[in-house]
């Protein structure tokens, strides 16, 4: 009996991308047998409409950079490519049409979980995508907010990093080696990223 494919999405910010993402990713794909897992970086996050966010397109770059050795993850351009702000119901919206056949997972620590009935139209979201929570330190997992049966929770490798502390660490002149992969340090110092403090970053674009 043939089963349908699974696809995993990991939506986010990813300024910039660092290991707590990709070992979530990582782990949840082997979990659930999943084909790939797709990186959705945001184009402008709704949630983040009044802070500082790099441009989109050294976002995307650097999950490129961060997801290229893995054959099971990729990067999608559907939120970067959309004008307005990112909401997860266009984001799988997109994605449904591109994969029509293929059952869609979306992934979210702890964190974001606890947000989720706040997002926009989420009662759409229910009935077209199964949710991943997986654990974060500092967060509690928790789904009983949420329909039952719309969510399953996975504990992953504990990785206490955050894109924020990592952009804090390049201000402050403290080192990111071993929080993001080689290739983002380098993308960071080669772009000159996260060097100001966020006043003088110039608005989103
Ligand atoms: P920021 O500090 O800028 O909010 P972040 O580290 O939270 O950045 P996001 O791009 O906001 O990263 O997160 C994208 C997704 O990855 C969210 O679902 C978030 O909960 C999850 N995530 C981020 N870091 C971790 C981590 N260390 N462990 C597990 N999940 C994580
Ligand atoms: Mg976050």
């Amino acid at each position: 009996m043939s089963r349908r494919r699974r696809i995993g999405v990991m939506g986010g910010t990813f300024d910039p991308i660092h290991h707590g993402h990709l070992v979530a990713a990582s782990e949840v794909q082997a979990q659930f047998g999943m084909e790939q897992v797709i990186f959705v970086p945001t184009g402008r996050p709704w949630q983040k409409g009044h802070e500082y966010v790099s441009p989109a397109e050294d976002r995307y770059l650097m999950t490129v950079v961060a997801t290229a050795s893995n054959p099971r993850f990729s990067v999608s351009r559907v939120d970067v490519n959309r004008s307005g702000p990112t909401y997860t119901v266009d984001t799988l919206g997109d994605l449904h049409a591109e994969y029509p056949d293929a059952d869609l997972y979306f992934i979210t620590g702890a964190d974001a979980l606890e947000q989720i009935l706040s997002w926009h139209r989420v009662d759409e979201l229910f009935g077209h995508v199964h949710f991943i929570g997986v654990t974060r330190p500092g967060y509690s997992l928790d789904d009983r907010h949420l329909p039952q049966g719309s969510v399953s929770l996975v504990e992953i490798p504990a990785m206490s990093i955050s894109s924020t502390g990592c952009r804090e660490r390049v201000a402050a002149g403290l080192p990111v080696w071993y929080l993001v992969p080689d290739g983002i340090v380098q993308y960071i110092t080669k772009r000159g990223l996260y060097r100001e403090t966020p006043s003088e970053w110039g608005p989103v674009a």
